[in-house]
């Protein structure tokens, strides 16, 4: 007998699935992991079935399922597994869980049209009759009109008739004139064309290589692992340069071998282009790549060639971890550290966690790749649940770069200047550039200045929906908000006090790049940061130019720093390696090692040495002495022992509870009821602290309190969290008013 009932996650904010029933019609074909078409309130909305049930769940009357509207379930069982899980771990709502695994959302539209009811046709002949209208009256007129006799229409086209079209239409229903049909329909398809191809081929690509016996010795144990055919997790430390991508290439080799599939994930495609072409240009046709850059309809395209199994091996940003393959044998992370794989709207999953989790369920082995391994990881492997491989040196004997701490206080002591640059790197990068190297010079902030001061009263230009300071972007002749990109014109004085004394603080990256020309008017310099790298492509253009030796001097932010391999990169320079250690973050000390060592990581990687001199006003800061050291080792131990003094991850779970509301009385109201509930809910051992305005009290205009749940015991918090969702949907506190980060990796 066939099911009679579904579950069904909608793709709203709610902490539920919710029951239909099957009509008789479809009885046999709706199976789990379809997408139905399903009433909800007044809505119409594309679910996707999460299970079948002999007996719903609830007692009382059920609508129906309207539609079915895939022959295959989009997820296989495998994926609704891990959907379940991350739903569950991550506090997140089933249905936006399923909306993030699914990059499909352009396959159906949902269509509204509207009929006149018999009142309607009446008000129509009064309208008619009557020789003068009002201009309400004449609107309506207008709009019933175009639907006289039993005529249908789209509200859309229906609304784009008159002016206001939307609200003309909303009295004309409340007045039950209109009566409003929705239909869900599948939009036309599009050829289905192969994807374009990003890749000119320009980048680091020869045949086979010859392994090093590091890069032998790390494969020989992971395909014993392949072998075993078991799950299990490998973290590959490697330092910069040691050749991983070359090891993961040949574990995907083995694992087709296998018959079986892998997936790949990388931070950002459109920064390491050469990464994903190596395996497009090593497996062909057999590679979909997936990530941001891509228009809806190419990411479709992709997913279905992994879906039908015509590609077997996914590479690609975050969301990649849910690529729809079947019989999943090998699951990579490269740069596991990176940021970028935490996804910062719900559901907030870890692309690297994820990746493990989904590697368990399917008995696949998982490669976490890094030079710098994030600390959790690391812990994992040392306390044996990954198994670790290290790879300590470079390639064909290339050496690490010397990096050199240059004291900016004592540079300031010297000259009695405050200059952007210090003598030693000026003199660092005419060297350089003397010698016929490139040269990388970061500065970890965009903009010409980081925000505009009044001098009489002090106040900074501010966002208008954010607590947040406006950073000066010259080219654009604009203050700009680095969270909302909120931008306005440059006030002539300052909007508190009226005083005309206003003045630019600090440089970001635009400043460098200007300050680089004047001093280096021979070099031929770019800049890579979000305002150039802005256009589709234009990233990849900027770093082409720079891998063929088109340009001396490239500035930029960290996306200069991510796993380029660059060849003829002699000098990086570090314009202040303190940017980071400043923000309200418990990971500041790792995120500034991070970005050292790979930032450091990108000189010398070909014929020439490399050198690097990172600027800093704290050169005993552990993380900069042992980031220019390149000694992780180091860090790891003193970075350890503040985690467990003060609670934090390894340590600890963390989850950040965010209140957010439009009104800044209504989010007190509501960040006061959910403290009443954790008062009451006291659990041993487990820290609530809050609430607290948070870091950034005001966010797109939402006003924001926090609450930080620590906690030794990760199913405590689980079941914490749980009940808080309970709680707020009983005290009816609106949904997306309390956004939950579990293992969150920014508490702004
Ligand atoms: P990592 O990711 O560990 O920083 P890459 O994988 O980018 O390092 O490799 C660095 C460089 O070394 C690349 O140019 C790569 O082609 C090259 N390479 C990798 N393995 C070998 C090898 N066995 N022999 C020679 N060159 C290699
Ligand atoms: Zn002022
Ligand atoms: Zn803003």
């Amino acid at each position: 007998m066939a099911a009679a009932y579904c579950d069904v996650a909608v793709p709203l904010p709610l902490h539920e699935t919710f029951t239909y029933k099957i009509p008789a019609r479809l009885n046999a074909q709706v199976c789990a992991g379809c997408r139905v078409a399903v009433p909800f309130g007044s809505r119409k909305l594309v679910g996707v079935v999460t299970a079948l049930l002999d007996v719903p769940r609830v007692t009382g009357p059920l609508k129906e399922v309207e539609a079915l509207l895939d022959v295959e379930p989009v997820l296989p069982a495998s994926l609704l597994a891990l959907g379940r899980w991350v739903s569950e771990y991550y506090a997140a709502p089933p249905g936006e869980v399923v909306r993030a695994m699914l990059p499909l959302h352009d396959e159906f539209a949902l269509r509204e049209r509207a009929c006149l009811r018999p009142l309607g046709s009446q008000r129509l002949a009064d309208l008619e009759l009557r020789g003068e209208r009002s201009q309400n009256e004449e609107a309506e007129y207008q709009i019933l009109h175009l639907l006289k006799n039993g005529k249908s229409r789209t509200v859309g086209g229906l609304a784009r008739h008159v002016q206001e079209g939307k609200r003309v239409l909303a009295r004309l229903r409340r007045n039950g004139w209109l009566e409003i049909a929705r239909e869900i329909k599948r939009r036309q398809r599009r050829s289905e064309a192969a994807p374009p191809r990003m890749f000119e081929g320009d980048w680091v690509t020869d045949g086979a290589l010859v392994l090093t016996q590091e890069q032998e010795r790390a494969l020989e144990e992971i395909k014993r692992l392949q072998s075993a055919g078991r799950f299990a997790t490998v973290l590959l430390h490697g330092v910069t340069g040691s050749g991983k991508t070359e090891v993961y290439s040949h574990a995907i080799q083995r694992c087709l071998e296998q018959g079986r599939t892998a997936l790949l994930l990388v931070p950002e495609i459109a920064l390491t282009p050469a990464v994903a072409e190596q395996f497009v240009a090593r497996f062909g046709h057999r590679v979909a790549v997936l990530h941001s850059g891509l228009s809806a309809r190419e990411r479709s395209a992709e997913w279905w060639r992994l879906r039908r199994g015509e590609a077997r091996v996914a590479v690609g940003t975050r969301s990649a971890v849910f690529a729809p393959v079947e019989n999943l044998g090998l699951v990579i992370v490269d740069e596991e550290q990176d940021g970028s794989y935490k996804q910062g709207e719900t559901p907030r999953y870890h692309g690297r966690d994820t990746a493990v989790v989904r590697a368990k369920f399917e008995g696949a082995v998982a490669i976490l790749g890094s030079a710098t391994p994030a600390l959790e990881t690391s812990y994992h492997a040392r306390s044996g649940r990954y198994q670790l491989l290290a790879m300590t040196s470079r390639v064909a004997n290339r050496k690490l770069a010397a990096v050199t701490l240059v004291d900016m206080r004592a540079e300031f002591e010297e000259t009695r200047k405050a200059e952007l640059f210090s003598r030693a790197l000026t003199k660092g990068i005419e060297e350089a550039l003397a010698a016929g190297g490139q040269v990388l010079l970061l500065r970890n902030r965009r903009g010409y200045a980081n925000f505009l001061l009044c001098r009489k009263c002090g106040a900074a230009v501010q966002c208008a929906d954010c607590s947040i300071s406006l950073a000066f972007h010259r080219g654009r002749g604009r203050l700009l908000c680095h969270y909302c990109g909120y931008a306005r014109g440059v006030p002539n004085s300052c909007e508190k006090c009226g005083s005309e004394h206003l003045y630019y603080v600090g440089e970001g990256s635009e400043k460098v790049e200007e300050v680089v020309r004047r001093t280096f008017p021979a070099a031929r310099v770019a800049r890579l940061d979000r305002d150039t790298a802005a256009g589709r492509g234009q990233a990849e253009r900027i770093l082409r130019r720079f891998v063929r030796g088109e340009l001396d001097i490239l500035v930029g932010t960290q996306m200069i720093a991510k796993g380029h391999d660059f060849q003829g990169v002699s000098l990086v320079g570090v314009l202040s390696a303190d940017s980071i250690l400043g923000l309200p973050d418990f990971r500041a000390a790792e995120r500034t090692f991070q970005l050292l060592t790979q930032v450091a990581g990108r000189a010398g990687r070909g014929e020439l040495s490399g050198r690097v001199l990172v600027q800093t006003y704290y050169p005993d800061h552990y993380a900069i002495r042992f980031g220019a050291a390149q000694d992780y080792e180091r860090f790891y131990e003193q970075e350890m022992r503040f985690r467990r003094l003060l609670r934090y991850p390894p340590f600890t779970a963390l989850a950040n509870v965010v209140v957010r509301q439009r009104k800044l009385d209504a989010a007190i109201r509501t960040a006061r009821q959910l403290q009443e509930f954790f008062q009451q809910r006291s659990v041993p051992n487990l820290r609530v602290l809050g609430p607290a305005p948070a870091p950034i009290a005001r966010l797109k205009k939402d006003y924001r309190f926090q609450f930080l749940l620590k906690s030794p015991d990760r199913s405590a918090l689980q079941q914490l969290l749980r009940a808080m969702a309970d709680y707020a949907r009983q005290e009816q506190i609106a949904p997306g008013a309390v956004l939950v980060d579990v293992d969150p990796l920014s508490l702004l």
